[in-house]
């Protein structure tokens, strides 16, 4: 096996982060938490193309095998089941930090564990990218700015977010993570960045995720009415998974630590959502009023300025057009024509 010059355990200096963990591999060795999920599936997608190679971790809470099958005896990737929360050896050049449940239902299932998986599970990781001297960089939420009084939101607005709500083992664990990821850069000089993710949607979503899109979609094709929660007034903007990967990857690859708003501008009321779903799949689906979740933020939209000043980004896939590409996929996995 090749001899490897790791850092001391723990005792990273600059100097010494700077060293190639090998010397004889010149590809950028890129672990992705979360790998297997929604989102982190079609990230290692686009880093595999561009020639990296790339370590998943998932404990498959939400994600599933079948999203990064295509890629397994590709030598460059490896699959490695493990939870976030224990910790764990690996050298890589950088690390992308997703692995959270991202779907209300599935945070609130078990609120302690999503705070120790965001707790814990981001300490682990940023104790790992000092340790090899990784970059890091998180992604972290629209949920940081809570039921927001600024409208729409900057990375400078600080939040409205209940600490004792059911919805706070969640976006206060971001929080958190977030807090200890700029403690980290700021005491032990970890190269660091912050994503704060809008409302993402796309191919691969988990059919009964519980998130608006992924259920309005299956609604429609399985031909259910599509479940409105409360008045259907409350807002959200809605972006396309590969807009945000690109985001992602410019993101890492720049010299700004963020935050930095990732999402589409793009602004919709539920019952406006309902009503492109039904444009896009069957103009003769329903809609049926249910009681609203505790704590659902009024509205959401982003300012994404910074996002396309500093790392030139913005998105370019309006709901209308990234819809009717998920269509295929929910209706394969559905077992419908
Ligand atoms: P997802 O639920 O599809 O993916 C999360 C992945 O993390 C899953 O594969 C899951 O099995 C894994 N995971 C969860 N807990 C883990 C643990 N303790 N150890 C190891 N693996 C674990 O969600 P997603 O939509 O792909 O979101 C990815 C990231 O982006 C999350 O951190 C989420 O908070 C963030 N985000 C997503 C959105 C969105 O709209 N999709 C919005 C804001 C933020
Ligand atoms: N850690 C890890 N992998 C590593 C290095 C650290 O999982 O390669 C974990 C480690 O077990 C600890 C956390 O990351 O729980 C924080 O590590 P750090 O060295 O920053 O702090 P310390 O171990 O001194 O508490
Ligand atoms: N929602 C809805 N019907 C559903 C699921 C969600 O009307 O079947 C609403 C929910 O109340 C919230 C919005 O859609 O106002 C977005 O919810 P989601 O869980 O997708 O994401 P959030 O932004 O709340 O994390």
């Amino acid at each position: 096996s090749l001899p490897r010059k790791l850092p001391a355990q723990g005792g990273a200096t600059k100097a010494l982060s700077r060293l190639p963990v090998s010397p004889l591999r010149k590809e950028r060795r890129v672990l992705v938490t979360g790998g297997a999920g929604f989102v982190g599936s079609h990230l290692v997608d686009k880093l595999i193309k561009r020639g990296d190679s790339v370590i998943v971790i998932d404990n498959y809470f939400t994600g599933r095998k079948e999203n990064v099958l295509h890629h397994l005896g590709n030598p460059k990737f490896e699959l490695i089941r493990h939870d976030v929360v224990e910790p764990i050896l690996l050298e890589v050049d950088e690390i992308y930090h997703l692995a959270c449940p991202a779907s209300p239902v599935f945070y609130k299932f078990n609120p302690v564990k999503t705070i120790k998986t965001n707790v814990m599970g981001t300490l682990n990781m940023l104790g790992l990218a000092k340790r090899v001297g990784a970059k890091f960089l998180l992604t972290s939420t629209s949920e940081v700015y809570g039921d927001p009084l600024e409208h729409p939101q900057t990375e400078a607005y600080w939040g409205n977010v209940n600490p004792i709500g059911v919805r706070s083992c969640y976006d206060e664990g971001k929080r958190t993570a977030e807090t200890l990821t700029m403690d980290y850069h700021r005491g032990a000089g970890v190269d660091v960045r912050i994503a704060r993710i809008f409302n993402t949607y796309g191919p691969r979503m988990l059919i009964d995720d519980g998130r608006v899109v992924s259920n309005f979609v299956a609604q429609a094709i399985r031909k259910d009415p599509m479940t409105v929660y409360g008045d259907g007034k409350q807002t959200r903007s809605f972006q396309y998974v590969s807009d945000l990967v690109d985001g992602l990857v410019a993101l890492m690859d720049g010299e700004h630590i963020g935050p930095f708003n990732l999402g589409n501008p793009g602004e919709f009321t539920m019952l406006e959502l309902a009503e492109v779903v039904k444009e896009v799949i069957d103009p003769r689906a329903q809609v049926v009023y249910r009681e609203n979740t505790a704590d659902d933020p009024h509205k959401r939209k982003p300012d994404i300025t910074k996002a396309k000043t500093l790392l030139g980004w913005e998105p370019k896939i309006a709901l209308r057009d990234g819809l009717p590409l998920m269509v295929d996929d929910f209706k394969e996995r559905l077992g419908v024509q």
